[in-house]
């Protein structure tokens, strides 16, 4: 056996229009935030942070016992992850060490599905194999039709006073993303009188909703396109990443994720903007 390894379940392709819909998850979204807060002494200067939900932590860990009670002489690092296409990874190390990646439509199987894992985990064994296939087609299905059902109405607004977000968001998908990106945009609403804040949601991403929502206050002529460019690329990013749980938490900014977030254009230049402008992009 090698000492490193790594299989895994793939959804099937899908048309476009047909995909967007396949991949929201009612259950369990995510709600991802930018926000911009005014500095406190203690803190760095400016610190972007995201909130999620609260994390199932104790329902990861139950299915991991309950994995790895199959798992004879074994150890079991699990993962839970909406990614969007892996269903299943696993990477089998020394020890033996199984790191695993698993869609949250596990969380609640029954037991000869947690038994049919462990066997595929451990031995790669065919018919735990297609035990597993079928259990992710019939959720797969569920999950669809669940999203379908549950789906709020959203008002998408893209057209600002200064920006067209929908301008913004296809010349960066075309560029970074080969256009691969299935999400739509919007405007925050507006309204309310202007104040000097303490902290502004910049931008955010629903899982669930596919939907990317950023801030009016950066719909302002003294915002350079490149600093409101920086911050629609990032949510876009939410898409392209999982969201793993580390240490009983979900991580929103995986190392990856952070590496491919520096490879945007104007990088330092949208960073060193936003640390001159802060006071001007807070009062709003
Ligand atoms: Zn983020």
């Amino acid at each position: 056996m090698p000492a490193f390894e790594q299989t895994s379940f793939l959804f099937p392709e899908r048309k476009a229009d047909e995909s967007a819909k396949a991949l929201q998850v009612a259950s369990q979204a995510a709600k991802i935030t930018q926000e911009l807060r005014r500095p406190r002494p203690e803190a760095p200067r400016i610190s972007t942070r995201e909130l999620g939900p609260a994390d199932d932590e104790r329902v990861r860990q139950d299915l991991e016992h309950r994995i790895s009670a199959h798992l004879p002489g074994g150890r079991l690092a699990l993962a839970v992850t909406d990614n969007r296409y892996t269903m299943i990874s696993v990477k089998r190390e020394k020890g033996p060490m199984y790191r695993v990646r698993l869609h949250h439509m596990f969380l609640k199987a029954p037991p000869a599905i947690t038994r049919s894992l462990a066997r595929y985990i451990a031995m790669n064994d065919s018919e735990a194999s297609k035990h597993l296939s079928a259990f992710i087609d019939e959720h797969h299905l569920v999950i669809r039709r669940a999203a379908r059902r549950q789906r709020p109405p959203v008002t998408v607004e893209t057209c600002g006073e200064v920006y067209d977000l929908q301008e913004v968001f296809d010349s960066l998908n075309g560029h970074y993303f080969g256009s691969q990106i299935d999400a739509c945009i919007t405007w925050g609403p507006r309204g309310g009188k202007r104040k000097r804040r303490r902290s502004i949601k910049m931008g955010s991403y629903s899982v669930e909703d596919r939907l990317i929502r950023v801030h009016p206050a950066l719909d302002r002529r003294f915002i350079p396109r490149y600093f409101l460019e920086w911050i629609v690329y990032h949510e876009m990013l939410h898409q392209v990443h999982d969201i793993p749980v580390v240490g009983g938490r979900r991580q929103f900014h995986t190392p990856q994720f952070l590496a491919q977030e520096r490879q945007f254009d104007h990088y330092d230049r949208a960073r060193r903007w936003e640390r001159t402008n802060l006071d001007r992009i807070l009062h709003y």
